[in-house]
């Protein structure tokens, strides 16, 4: 049995990595989409879909993940009624959903296909909001996010980035 997470991952932190944990335990490969695919260098969502790519594979191989996963990037088609068709013609077949987004449960649900809302994990720090709102006030962010993603935000200027882009026209 084939799951399917998707999630925007900006950027990739410690929930999303239980998460998929959670997952593994009950499914034989995963797909993991990159939502939002095509959006980058705003301060909502500052890395660009390659770059969340490397931050969700390095750490799943930090972690030695042992099941077979597909990481996809998923562009937006600004559709809800096209979205999951959309997701499908990119994603190898699955049957599960995982998602505790409302909209994307709705739709897939619309479409036949079975979701499941997982556990949330400390949820508190272990946010994405959170993480972005940490780095912009250098506040200590990185020990919500893997180690890879530490690596990663640092090799390409994540943290410059993100100042220059929320604090940079004022
Ligand atoms: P943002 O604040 O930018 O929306 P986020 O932390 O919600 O970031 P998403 O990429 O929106 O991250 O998350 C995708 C999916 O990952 C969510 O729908 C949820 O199912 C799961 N998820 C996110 N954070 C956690 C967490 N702390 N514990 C467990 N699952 C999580
Ligand atoms: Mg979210």
């Amino acid at each position: 049995m084939r799951g399917l997470l998707i999630g925007r991952f900006q950027p990739f932190h410690k929930g999303h990595l239980y998460v998929i944990g959670k997952i593994a335990e009950e499914v034989d490969e995963i797909i993991i989409g990159i939502g939002s695919a095509q959006k980058s260098h705003c301060s909502d969502n500052p890395f660009t879909a390659g770059e969340r790519l490397m931050m969700i594979q390095k750490s799943l191989i930090g972690v030695n993940f042992s099941k077979n996963y597909y990481i996809i990037p998923i562009n937006d088609v600004n559709n809800n009624s096209l979205w999951v068709s959309h997701v499908k013609s990119l994603t190898p077949p699955f049957s599960k959903v995982y998602s505790g987004n409302p909209l994307v449960k709705r739709l897939f649900k619309e479409a036949g296909k079975e979701v499941a809302t997982p556990p949330l994990f400390n949820r508190k720090e272990f946010s994405g909001t959170e993480i972005r709102r940490r780095i912009l006030s250098r506040e200590s962010w990185k020990e919500l996010v893997p180690e890879a993603v530490v690596k990663v935000i640092r090799e390409v200027k994540g943290r410059e980035r993100i100042e220059e882009l929320t604090l940079g026209d004022r």
